[in-house]
C-alpha cells in the first residue's frame, strides 16, 4: 500500500465525516467479515422514552416515579434520563437518596426514606419471586421491543417501567447494504434477550447476542474473531474495551470520549450507513493498490 493512495482514501472520507486514524486502519478494515454492532445509541436513536408504567397493588403511576427518578437521578445510563424525563414532564419532585451505588449492565440501588430500593433489570432483581401475570407483562412489553425496569422499595416489587428507543431510521437500511455486500451483521448488547431480537427483527440483523455484562463484551469479540476479523461499532463507555479489541473498532461521533477515543474509526453523523461506506472505501481502496 503506498502512503498516497490512503491519504487519499483517508483525505475524501473525511470531507464525508468518517474519521480514519491511520492507514493500518483502513488496512485492517478491509479485511473485516463481521460487523457487531452495540445496541443503545448504535443502532437505536439512544433517547429511550418511558412508554408504560405498570403499578402493582397499593401504588400510583406519581409515587413511583418519584422513587424511580431519584434512584435515577446519579445514575448516567440513556434509561435513567428516560425515567427523569418522564417525572419532569409530570412535575413530579424526586425524593431524597442515600447511598447511592451504580451496578454496572444491572441498573441501580439506593435507600430512600431509609427502606433499600432498586432500579434495573432482571439481574438486580434475582430474589425475588414474580407473579406469571407480572412475568406475562414483562413478556409483553419485551416482545414489543420495549426494555423493562423493576422498581424494587423495601424488600417489594411495587412497579414495572417499559422503555422504548427506536432504531435509527437508516439502521435497516445499513443492515441491508452490508448483507449485500457480504458481511455478517450481529447485535451485541447488554439488553434483554427479548427486547434485543425484537429491535433485531426489526432491521433484519443476523445474530443477536444479548444479556452481555459490560466486562464480556470484549471477550465476545475475541470468541466471533476466530470466525475472521470483526468489526465492532459502539458509542458508549461500556464499549470502549471491545472497541480496542476488536480488528477495527469504529466509534458514533456522538459517543463518549473513551469510545471515541478507542475507535480507529470515527462516524460524525452517528449513522450506520457510514459503516458501509468505510468497509467499502477500504476494499476499494486495497484492491486498487494492493
Ligand atoms: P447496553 O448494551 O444496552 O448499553 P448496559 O450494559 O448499559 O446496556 O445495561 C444493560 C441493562 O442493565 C439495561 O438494559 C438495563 O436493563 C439495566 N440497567 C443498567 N443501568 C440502568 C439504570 N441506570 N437504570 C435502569 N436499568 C439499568
Ligand atoms: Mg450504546
Amino acid at each position: 500500500a503506498t502512503p498516497t493512495a490512503l491519504m487519499v482514501g483517508t483525505g475524501r472520507s473525511a470531507k464525508l465525516g468518517i474519521l480514519i486514524k491511520n492507514g493500518e486502519v483502513l488496512e485492517a478494515t478491509h479485511r473485516v467479515k463481521t460487523v457487531v454492532m452495540d445496541k443503545t445509541g448504535t443502532i437505536t436513536v439512544g433517547k429511550p422514552q418511558v412508554t408504560d408504567i405498570v403499578v402493582l397493588k397499593d401504588w400510583n403511576e406519581d409515587k413511583v416515579l418519584s422513587i424511580a427518578s431519584a434512584l435515577e437521578s446519579s445514575s448516567e445510563h440513556p434509561l435513567a434520563l428516560a425515567i427523569i424525563n418522564k417525572a419532569k414532564d409530570r412535575d413530579i419532585q424526586p425524593l431524597k437518596i442515600e447511598s447511592f451505588e451504580a451496578i454496572s449492565g444491572k441498573g441501580v440501588k439506593a435507600r430512600i426514606d431509609g427502606k433499600v430500593s432498586f432500579i434495573g433489570n432482571q439481574l438486580l432483581a434475582e430474589d425475588f419471586v414474580f407473579s406469571d401475570d407480572l412475568q406475562d407483562k414483562m413478556k409483553e412489553l419485551q416482545d414489543e421491543a420495549k426494555t423493562v425496569v423493576i422498581l424494587g422499595f423495601d424488600a417489594k416489587i411495587i412497579a414495572l417501567i417499559g422503555i422504548q428507543d427506536a432504531p435509527k431510521s437508516s439502521s435497516r437500511q445499513a443492515i441491508k447494504a452490508m448483507q449485500a455486500a457480504g458481511f455478517r451483521t450481529v447485535m451485541l448488547t447488554g439488553d434483554n434477550q427479548r427486547v434485543a431480537q425484537a429491535i433485531a427483527d426489526e432491521i433484519g440483523i443476523d445474530e443477536v447476542i444479548a444479556e452481555v455484562l459490560p466486562a464480556d463484551k470484549a471477550d465476545n469479540i475475541k470468541r466471533l474473531e476466530t470466525n475472521g476479523p470483526v468489526a465492532f461499532v459502539g458509542d458508549g463507555i461500556n464499549d470502549a474495551p471491545a472497541l480496542s479489541t476488536a480488528t477495527v473498532g469504529i466509534a458514533m461521533g456522538s459517543g463518549t470520549d473513551i469510545a471515541i477515543e478507542s475507535g480507529g474509526i470515527v462516524l460524525v453523523k452517528n449513522d450506520l450507513m457510514d459503516v458501509v461506506s468505510s468497509l467499502v472505501l477500504a476494499r476499494k481502496t486495497y484492491n486498487r493498490i494492493v
